[in-house]
């Protein structure tokens, strides 16, 4: 049996894209420079793959799942639980989860701003006011950036089958939980009563007196949606039988990951905006090497060009990760290197799309070196046409860490 070899996943988010016209047809992709990215393909093996299946087109949780080994559709049940787990609340199997927001809502209920001015302040103290047990439930609240926020309960025989309190506009009153189906009744009425002793507590506390006498909006009310029930995971080391960590700026990947078990690395510059420290990242994950089989880093501006429609920013992204990779490029002949993403973002749909991306697969085999480019038309021209349910064991086997099927 050779050496096993140490495995880097690199997802750049929302990566794939269509033609542009200010690249003349071409995509950011295919427009940037990457001679890092280039030469890996050139080192290793290339091709097209599907998020979870053809004609799927997913978010990043359910994507970043397969991607890790995990079967979306036997783990996967909203990103509540993710979202709350990579902003600090240790959340456990079978715990109900939401994203949240302060806001402000009127006497009459209506909302008047679903992101309370978009409060600048640390909302910690909001978010402790609002963590306490009531009828035999434990009721956690945990601050995020600005107005945001994950609600997260726990108890016995919870339901994610009900609608959210966040009616999504302002303007309009906020809603009454309500159950989607027989059994999630008694959640549904305990959260009403959990949110109407939130308003008590959020309209009376210093916090919002303060803002008030400062002519601002008070954050008066928790808005709650996006209710997932957190599923009982096998950790990552007891799936794989490896030590894996994460890179990501965002706090999702990072509660996915965490929820796993793996370790987070944090790099303080990396913020999952076009100004995320790339250099900071790839340095991190080089150092790292030595400590883990497996590691994880997502970049996530480019989705977030793409989101924006402006292909150029996400050649930009791209071109910086590229030159970033350069940190690990002097180890190649003992790491297995996948580079795709998640989901494709084409800049001109605005959205995350279901066409294939690009992927590549780097491990030193002389026997294949020839020069080939990475993107989403060169690409095509590979072997491969994979999902990305396929990219974690195509990676174990040459990582020399596959068991043999059979005889
Ligand atoms: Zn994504
Ligand atoms: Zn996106």
């Amino acid at each position: 049996m050779m050496e096993p070899k140490k495995m880097v996943l690199v997802v750049l988010d929302g990566l794939g894209d269509r033609g542009n016209k200010v690249f003349n047809g071409r995509t950011s992709l295919q427009a940037a420079y990457r001679p890092n990215m280039n030469r890996l393909a050139s080192m290793g093996i290339c091709g097209l793959m599907h998020p979870v299946a053809p004609g799927i087109r997913c978010g990043s949780d359910t994507s970043h799942l397969s991607l890790l080994g995990y079967d979306p559709t036997k783990f996967y049940s909203g990103r509540g639980p993710f979202e709350a787990m990579g902003i600090g609340v240790n959340v456990q199997g079978g715990d109900l989860a939401f994203r949240a927001n302060f806001s402000t809502v009127d006497d009459n209920g209506i909302v008047v701003d679903r992101r309370a001015g978009r409060i600048s302040e640390n909302t910690a103290p909001l978010a402790k006011a609002l963590s306490f047990d009531m009828d035999g439930y434990k009721f956690i609240v945990k601050e995020g950036v600005e107005h945001r926020g994950a609600l997260v309960v726990r108890g016995p025989n919870l339901s994610d089958r009900i609608t959210d309190s966040d009616p999504h506009d302002s303007g309009r009153r906020v809603r009454d939980i309500e159950p989607l189906e027989a059994g999630a009744e008694n959640t549904a009425y305990l959260l009403n009563r959990y949110l109407k002793r939130a308003r008590e507590i959020l309209r009376d506390h210093p916090f919002n007196r303060d803002r008030q006498s400062r002519g601002l909006l008070p954050a008066n009310a928790l808005l709650i949606r996006g209710p997932g029930k957190a599923p009982s995971l096998p950790s990552f080391q007891e799936l794989h039988g490896m030590k894996g960590a994460c890179i990501a700026g965002i706090p999702m990947i990072r509660g996915i990951c965490a929820m796993l078990g793996m370790d987070l690395i944090n790099v303080p510059g990396a913020t999952g905006r076009i100004d995320t420290d790339y250099k900071g990242k790839f340095n991190a994950l080089r150092d790292n090497l030595k400590r883990y089989d497996f590691i994880i880093l997502n970049v996530k501006a480019p989705d977030a060009a793409g989101h924006d429609g402006d292909p150029v920013s996400k050649k930009e992204a791209i071109e910086r990760t590229d030159e970033a990779l350069g940190a690990i490029m002097d180890m190649t002949d003992d790491l297995v290197i996948c580079i795709t993403g998640d989901h494709a973002t084409p800049c001109t749909l605005g959205d995350h799309s279901g066409d294939p991306l690009p992927v590549l697969f780097s491990c030193k085999n002389e026997n294949r070196l020839e020069r080939r480019q990475f993107d989403e038309v060169s690409c095509r021209k590979g072997p491969l046409r994979i999902t990305s349910n396929d990219v974690f064991p195509y990676m174990l086997q040459l990582a020399n860490r596959a068991d043999k099927y059979g005889a």
